[in-house]
């Protein structure tokens, strides 16, 4: 492969897409004739402030976002957004909504209860995170702050790809793991956080969505960098953000957008997603998926083989052959194949040919 890459099914960080690695690579010392390199700019700079800016119209462009939206790129991951969101929004005599669909959801609860009342609308523990909830299991309460949701759950293998019916209480999401992977109305949506380290570049920066009406219920007389206020009024500039994280993420998002957009992207993803779900079907429970079928996620695919020595040697015959990252999380086990948009169809096709042929020798 270019540059003796190999195919890089790594869970997060996670692959990122060649043409962004290239494009970064080519004004790596000299950006764009600047004399300079983008990390050497100040934040401050027209230079810096000109890709910042095509990186927040590039992500409203991609996700249909209108006037109403205020983008953001913080720090401190999207575990930080855990708590930021009921400090901000969590005000007293309120209750939140929480959607428990796994680790992560169980992370965000956690921090939420430091702040105010939560209540666990649907609690995912029952069925051992192997479904999302249908509408009419959810225990939704009238006048909630918001409703907290975590779109794609990385480590349990399920996706929402409809999102529940909240009335009037605003959507607040958790797409660190499947932001900009499919087509979906941005409408019911309050917030939208993502760390970028899965979908849309390095490590080290979070997108933020706000948009205003919710902007404006925060609760006032937080720690300055805790309060979205701030860094809506500052534009991501209250201090000194993570340009080279905003810079790479904005080469991402232009990628995406010279693929066609989300159309094509959600194409390429369920393309990807039948070859892999279709092989594993076809298997006749050698490749036994996890989570129910109307449940799976197009991005962390995971599964189990016939005994934990079959999936070790899978791993193991797996890295030799190319394929890296395949390791399950330790709290399902087995295998978890990540596929996260920057991982072409090309990957999966050979690595249901792996897949095919270590079935065949140890079937
Ligand atoms: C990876 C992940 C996180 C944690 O992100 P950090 O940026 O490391 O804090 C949170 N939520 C989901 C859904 C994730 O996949």
């Amino acid at each position: 492969m270019k540059y003796d890459r190999i195919w890089n099914f790594n869970p997060g960080p996670a692959a990122v897409p060649l043409d962004a690695l290239e494009a970064v690579n080519k004004d790596w010392f000299n950006y764009q004739k600047t004399g300079m390199a983008v990390m050497e700019w100040s934040h401050r700079s027209k230079e810096f402030d000109a890709i910042h800016n095509e990186t927040i119209a590039l992500v409203k462009k991609l996700l249909n976002l209108g006037d109403e939206y205020h983008v953001l790129f913080l720090q401190f991951g999207a575990s930080l957004q855990f708590g930021m969101i009921p400090m901000n929004f969590l005000g007293e005599g309120k209750t939140a909504d929480y959607i428990n669909t796994g680790s992560w959801s169980t992370k965000a609860i956690k921090e939420a209860k430091l702040f105010g009342k939560v209540n666990v609308a649907f609690d995912g523990n029952e069925v051992n995170f192997t479904r999302l909830p249908k509408q009419n299991e959810l225990k939704l309460t009238k006048d909630a702050a918001y409703v907290h949701i975590t779109s794609n759950n990385t480590i349990k293998g399920t996706q929402f790809f409809e999102f529940p019916e909240t009335g009037n209480v605003p959507l607040i999401c958790d797409m660190s793991s499947d932001i900009l992977s499919h087509r979906f109305d941005p409408k019911p949506f309050g917030m939208i956080y993502a760390g970028a380290q899965k979908n849309l570049g390095p490590s080290g920066v979070t997108l933020v969505i706000l948009r205003d009406d919710v902007l404006k219920t925060a609760r006032k007389g937080i720690t300055t960098m805790l309060t979205y206020d701030i860094h809506v009024e500052k534009n991501s500039l209250y201090n000194t953000p993570n340009t080279f994280g905003i810079y790479f993420m904005g080469e991402v998002l232009k990628w995406i957008d010279g693929l066609g957009g989300l159309e094509a992207v959600e194409k390429r993803n369920r393309e990807k997603a039948n070859l892999l779900y279709g092989f594993m079907d076809e298997s006749g429970e050698f490749y036994r998926g996890t989570v129910d079928k109307d449940s799976r996620s197009w991005m962390n695919v995971c599964m189990r083989l016939p005994n934990e020595e079959l999936e070790a040697k899978f791993i193991a015959d797996g890295k030799n052959a190319g394929f890296n990252g395949l390791k399950g999380h330790r709290s399902v086990g087995g295998v978890r194949v990540s596929m996260y948009n920057a991982v072409p169809p090309e990957a999966i096709k050979e690595l249901v040919v792996f897949m095919k042929d270590f079935m065949a020798k140890n079937g």
